[in-house]
This record gives C-alpha cells, structure tokens and sequence, in this order.
C-alpha cells in the first residue's frame, strides 16, 4: 500500500511539471473507490495551480476547484507527454497541455475526487479527520505527549488511526517503535514523556528515511516517469519474524493488532 513517503515521492515527480498546464480532457476508466463528483467534461479548459499534498491525498489545485487523488491500495501515478495507450487498470487520464497524468489502480480502491475547494464538504468528508502532518512544525513533542495521554488504545493503533498524526502506516509504525524502545501494545496513556519525545523523533527519522530512499512500501510502486521507485527497505523489524534481531539477535516476534501483522523485538521492546 503506497504510504505517506510513496505520495509525497509521487507528487514531487510531477508537481512541477504539470504546474501551469490547460487541461484538454479528462478520461476515466472503471469506476474508482468514490465517483469524480463532477462531469468529466467540465475539467476541461481549467488550469492547474500547484499539486499539494495532505496526507496521503494529493491535491491539484485548479484554476476553479481541486481534484483530490488517492492512490488506494494499489494505484500509481505517471506523467508524461506520451504515454502508450490505456491499458485496463488505468482508470482517470488527466490530458493536459503539459502531457498526461494517469492514475493506474488494479485494485480500484483509489479515487479521484472534485471539490470546489477546502470548504466543500467533499473535501472536508476526506481532508477534516486528518492528524498533523508528521514532517511539519505542528507535529510538536509536548501536543503529542498531551494528546496521548488521553487514548487508552494500544500506541500502534493510535499511530494507524492518523488522527494525531497522520503517514505513519503500518511498516513505518512498526520501525518507529522498534527505534524508540517501545512495545506495540502498550496504551497511549502509559507513555511517559521522555518515552513519546523518543518516539516522536523515531517517527519523523524513519519517515524521513523512507522519502530520502525514495518511498518503500509498493511492490510495484513505479515513479511518475515509469521509472521503478521500489526500494526494500533495509527494516529492523518489518516482515522479519523469526529473524534475529539487528541489535540483540532475539527472534523477532510477529502480533496481530486490528487486523493488522505488527512486528517487534521483545528485548529491545520489553515495554
Ligand atoms: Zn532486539
């Protein structure tokens, strides 16, 4: 599943290029996880602003109104002035003066939507829950510490749900963990403060990490250019159960947590 580093890696190969460019047409394929929510026509003759990001939703800011882009669990994004023709899993092409941004899904649990801004009730349905973003100031040690002092769910959880803050998916809560000493299952409010700073700066390293490289987490993640994105990241704990621990050599131990496979060190994360 494409994570926070994955989109931001995706909006940085196009954002620039698209930037400034009429759209001519917009195509779409089988439907996506929500439907456009305008006519497909009506994109046409627009111009796009800037591409942002929030989240794991890009947003293209348009001359009139934003498209917000998801990429779900499976989908991929390519820029580029020729792009060979649609193939079944291509389901939005964006034909621009600049050329064609086109969201390639097998899944289809991605989703293109327009809203006429911010405010639009669209926007806010997918935007309003959203956390701080992990990356930027308003992710602050003390807040953070603060907040979690009133969840009694496991930090894990907490970290999945995005509500404190969000791009910390699965394989990047699991090494944040591991790199701040922490055990998956204890609960949000058992955390001391020097625990949660260490976790927060855990968290912002090992995201930082992962965009450095490029993102990580898509087997068949490809940049915007068609080039391969895919990097192994080089995990502590990640898909490594029964393997010796990079620090202690202690098995490392795979849970379930919410449906979801957590991995953790029981030495190096006694508690
Ligand atoms: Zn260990």
């Amino acid at each position: 599943m494409p994570e926070l580093p994955e989109v931001e890696v995706t909006r940085q190969g196009f954002a620039d290029r698209i930037a400034g460019a009429l759209i001519d047409e917009a195509v779409l394929g089988k439907p996506l996880r929500w439907p456009l929510g305008c006519e497909a026509a009506s994109l046409a003759g627009q111009q796009v602003h800037r591409v942002t990001r929030r989240g794991k939703y890009l947003l293209i800011h348009l001359s009139s109104g934003l498209l917000l882009l998801h990429l779900g669990m499976s989908g991929s994004v390519r820029f580029a002035q020729n792009l060979p023709q649609r193939g079944v899993h291509d389901h939005f092409d964006l034909i621009t003066s600049h050329g064609t941004l086109r969201l390639h899904d097998p899944r289809r649990f991605g989703a293109v939507v327009f809203a006429s801004g911010l405010n639009d009730p669209r926007a806010v349905k997918l935007l309003g829950r959203l956390g701080v973003e992990p990356l930027e100031g308003g992710f602050d040690p003390g807040a953070f510490h603060a907040a979690l002092r009133l969840r009694r769910a496991p930090i894990k959880q907490i970290l999945l749900a995005g509500e404190l803050v969000v791009g910390v998916g699965n394989i990047y809560a699991s090494e944040a963990l591991f790199m701040a000493g922490i055990r998956p299952t204890v609960r949000g409010d058992q955390l001391s403060k020097p625990r949660v700073m260490r976790l927060h700066g855990a968290i912002q390293a090992v995201l930082r990490r992962a965009l450095a490289m490029g993102g990580s987490s898509l087997r068949d993640f490809s940049g915007t250019d068609g080039q391969s994105g895919y990097f192994q990241m080089d995990a502590m704990v990640y898909g490594r159960e029964g393997q010796p621990c990079r620090v202690c050599a202690t098995p490392i131990r795979q849970i379930r947590q919410g449906q979801r496979s957590t991995f953790f060190c029981a030495n190096c994360q006694k508690h």
